[in-house]
């Protein structure tokens, strides 16, 4: 939230781009995309969603370190520019820039170097002075506030692995049932 009313603050025309196809399991991916979509009205600006998962490619990387994450950083920022580009955008940005846990040089770098490719600005927003503010603005608004950064080896390295595994559990099996199954007499 914080980003967004900086932005809106400042008089940026603000677009909302959601893409996050690292997000392991479902029931996470559903959970933040809930949030952002009540964000977006909050704020009354649009969103744009790309919900395609491909979250086993992050797998495929789980000893790679800091390289996972420029993969991350890479595939995301890249959809996003893509996006604005085609869309007549004058320049991206990205929230990942409020929160002292990602890996800011990578994200820089690589927005960089996307944005200059596809003629667009990335703008290097430092709001990492505001992230105990935006926090407490997702607690006033009553929104989730995640436990883990993403991808399915950041889950298995975190605490809330066993949980966010249940709560998963529990939504697979309201899906099923929600089908409705009958029995042959
Ligand atoms: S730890 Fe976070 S930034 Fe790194 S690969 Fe996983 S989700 Fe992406």
């Amino acid at each position: 939230m914080f980003p967004i009313r900086e932005l809106l603050e400042g008089g940026g025309d603000v677009t909302l781009f959601f893409y996050n196809p690292n997000i392991h399991p479902l029931v996470e991916w559903e959970r933040r995309f809930d949030n952002a979509k009540r964000v977006a009205e909050h704020y009354r600006v649009p969103l744009i969603v790309d919900d395609r998962s491909h979250s086993y490619e992050w797998r495929a990387r789980e000893n790679d370190g800091d390289d996972r994450c420029h993969f991350c950083y890479e595939t995301r920022l890249a959809r996003v520019v893509r996006e604005a580009a085609a869309n007549g955008f004058d320049a991206v940005s990205s929230t990942l820039l409020v929160s002292p846990y990602q890996k800011r040089e990578i994200i820089l770098e690589v927005g960089a170097k996307l944005s200059t490719e596809a003629g667009i600005s990335f703008i290097q927003y430092d709001w990492r002075d505001g992230f105990r503010e935006g926090q407490a603005m997702a607690r006033e608004f009553g929104l989730y506030r995640q436990k883990y950064c993403g991808c399915v080896v950041s889950l298995e390295s975190s605490s809330f692995f066993e949980k966010v595994m249940r709560e998963h559990e529990q939504l697979v099996l309201s899906e099923c049932l929600s089908f409705g199954v009958r029995f042959a007499d």
